[in-house]
């Protein structure tokens, strides 16, 4: 069982090499709609909402940190519209079931 994650609990995640500082807020918005995480890519940093029960929230920080991937990667850039939510949805359910069967990767991840 995943505990969840508080305000204290932040840490950074390299990811390409860029430092994204992954903080839990009690409440978290986009475009002033509340949401489970978000990440900034700009500002290099995802917020996930403290709320949430352990394993919600290392799924959605996984989902984050592939927002983050994309956007490290230039990926983001050329994407239109919901482009960008499409392609993170499709890695997020292609790959959550390897990391989700694997503890050890989680522990690696300070999950
Ligand atoms: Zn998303």
């Amino acid at each position: 069982m995943i505990k969840p994650k508080s305000h204290k609990d932040s840490y950074t995640l390299p990811i390409g090499g860029v430092p994204f500082k992954v903080s839990f807020q009690d409440k978290v918005f986009d475009e002033g709609d509340e949401c489970d995480g978000l990440t900034s890519g700009s500002e290099e940093k995802i917020e996930i909402c403290s709320t949430l029960p352990g394993h919600k929230q290392a799924r959605v920080t996984f989902h984050e940190i592939i927002h983050s991937c994309l956007h490290v990667g230039g990926v983001t850039q050329i994407l239109k519209g919901d482009q960008e939510e499409a392609v993170v949805q499709c890695l997020e359910y292609m790959l959550w079931p390897l990391v989700d069967l694997r503890p050890e990767i989680k522990d690696k991840l300070d999950w």
